[in-house]
């Protein structure tokens, strides 16, 4: 599935060559993704100019010139890819063969270019959906999602208001969309490792005393991001069913440190990582660097 940092490379990559296009045709290959596709897309699409391309948690905005927003969510195997022609006419885009899970095409013309932008999605768990931006914090998706965890709102104080009451494991409260959006399984696990605790500290056990919450949240908070950089200078994560927007076989594999390392060495005291659940979802960690007493 995409994490953030994959979706954050998808709009690095789609900001240069779409934002100024104007969508000159818009093609929906079936009715439905995960959700049906808004019945007034192509109308709402047709004719207007991309201004530019921003993300909310791992949400993709692609906004237009009058307002308009659509929403594209990668789910679990949605892929954005361009093809580029310098011929003006629309039918020479035959770069390459359109496959049965392109699910949406954009034709655009940019400085006397035509590009079409192609969303693939094998599984189809991903969705397009239409918004506006004065009401886009408020839409349904968006509405209850928690800080950008590459943000400066995601800080210390921010945690220990908010986890102070909270009495679950920190990983559950990392995990949870309404406290930092975004943030999935992968980097979670890779965060805790990061900054040495246990994913089964408990959030108001670690937030307890003032002075020893300041310093380990900050430590938290400098773990989150430090794993989300990383992964976004190299390009995102190389995953299952993923693949770069230029048609590239996949993201760059960028190296784990914890996450998918089941029995090898912790990279930081040699012990073997284990594996095990937490609330159905893999967690994997040290049992000496990330030791439940260690705070
Ligand atoms: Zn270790």
């Amino acid at each position: 599935m995409p994490e953030l940092p994959e979706v954050e490379t998808v709009r690095r990559q789609l900001a240069p060559v779409l934002e100024g296009a104007r969508l000159s045709f818009v093609k929906t290959n079936r009715a439905n993704l995960r959700y049906p596709f808004p019945l007034n897309l192509r109308h709402r699409l047709q004719g207007r100019h991309i201004s530019r391309i921003s993300r909310r948690a791992k949400y993709l905005l692609i906004v237009l010139d009058d307002d308009t927003v659509m929403i594209s969510h990668l789910g679990m195997s949605g892929s954005w890819r361009i093809e580029e022609t310098e011929e003006v006419a629309a039918e020479s885009l035959h770069l390459t063969k359109s496959s049965r899970h392109d699910h949406l095409t954009l034709d655009m013309v940019r400085e006397g270019r035509v590009i079409r932008a192609i969303y693939n999605d094998p599984r189809r768990f991903g969705f397009i959906l239409l918004s506006n931006m004065t009401e886009i914090d408020n839409h349904p998706m968006l509405k209850n999602l928690g800080v950008e965890p590459l943000g400066n709102a995601l800080c210390a104080p921010y945690l220990f208001q908010r986890l102070r009451h909270k009495k679950t494991s920190l990983k559950a409260a990392l995990l949870d969309q309404r406290l930092i959006a975004g943030l999935g399984n992968i980097y979670v696990c890779e965060a805790l490792w990061r900054a040495r605790f246990s994913p089964w500290l408990a959030t108001n056990q670690l937030v307890c005393d003032t002075t020893s919450a300041q310093k380990a949240l900050l430590r938290l908070v400098s773990a989150i991001r430090a794993v989300l950089m990383e992964a976004l200078e190299a390009g995102g994560s190389t995953l299952r069913d993923y693949a770069h927007i230029d048609g590239s076989s996949g993201y760059f594999q960028h190296a784990f440190d914890v996450y998918g390392r089941e029995g090898l060495p912790c990279r930081m005291c040699t012990t073997p990582i284990l594996r095990t659940l937490q609330a159905g979802r893999s967690t994997f960690y040290c049992p000496t660097c990330q030791s439940p007493d260690k705070i």
